[in-house]
């Protein structure tokens, strides 16, 4: 018996040292990662994501969670799960809305006043997102990266009728007081 449950103990203690790189990659964020989040004030990080909640938002979408913890690996706006273009039904449409919903970060950074450089790194990830996006459906890059430039003016017109900037505003001042905001403080902001 005794040996038997050293045995066991054993594995498990393996099983344990198997699994805790994995979960340390999952938990922890990488100091590049927090390299680049410093050349953020919190302000700078709100209004980049409560720009694409909002837009999102008004694109008939639910946003489960909002960060801008930066030790958080969920850092971010995260969507409730939908179809990706390549599953939709007008794949082109898709395209647009997701192009619409990235390139929201930087047009709300933009409205609030972050400098040009602040506002571009903030949006590097986000345009290499829609580039790919554009690729699953052999979209070319130069086809997305015009697809980003037609919708940016639409989305700054969309963000600033005062309306909707003053969801953007309250979701932001939230954001910054709070770090995270989930679900349903997120609807409570959205929808007053
Ligand atoms: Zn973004």
């Amino acid at each position: 018996m005794a040996s038997c449950a050293a045995a066991s103990t054993e594995r498990v203690t393996q099983a344990l040292l198997q699994v805790t790189p994995l979960r340390k990659e999952i938990t922890m964020v990488s100091q590049e990662r927090l390299d680049h989040l410093a050349q953020f004030t919190d302000e700078h990080l709100a209004y980049h994501e409560a720009g694409h909640a909002v837009i999102h938002h008004l694109q008939g979408g639910t946003i489960l969670r909002l960060s801008i913890e930066r030790n958080d690996p969920k850092q971010g706006m995260h969507p409730a799960k939908q179809p990706t273009p390549t599953e939709s039904a007008d794949h082109q449409k898709a395209l647009r809305d997701l192009v619409a919903l990235l390139v929201a970060g930087e047009v709300a950074a933009t409205i609030h006043g972050a400098p040009e450089n602040v506002v571009e790194a903030g949006g590097r990830v986000d345009r290499e997102h829609a580039i790919r996006r554009a690729a699953e459906l052999d979209v070319d890059e130069a086809t997305a990266r015009a697809m980003i430039e037609a919708e940016w003016p639409r989305v700054r017109d969309r963000l600033e009728e005062p309306t909707n900037w003053k969801l953007v505003d309250s979701l932001a001042q939230h954001l910054v007081r709070q770090k995270v905001l989930d679900a349903d403080q997120i609807r409570a902001t959205l929808s007053p």
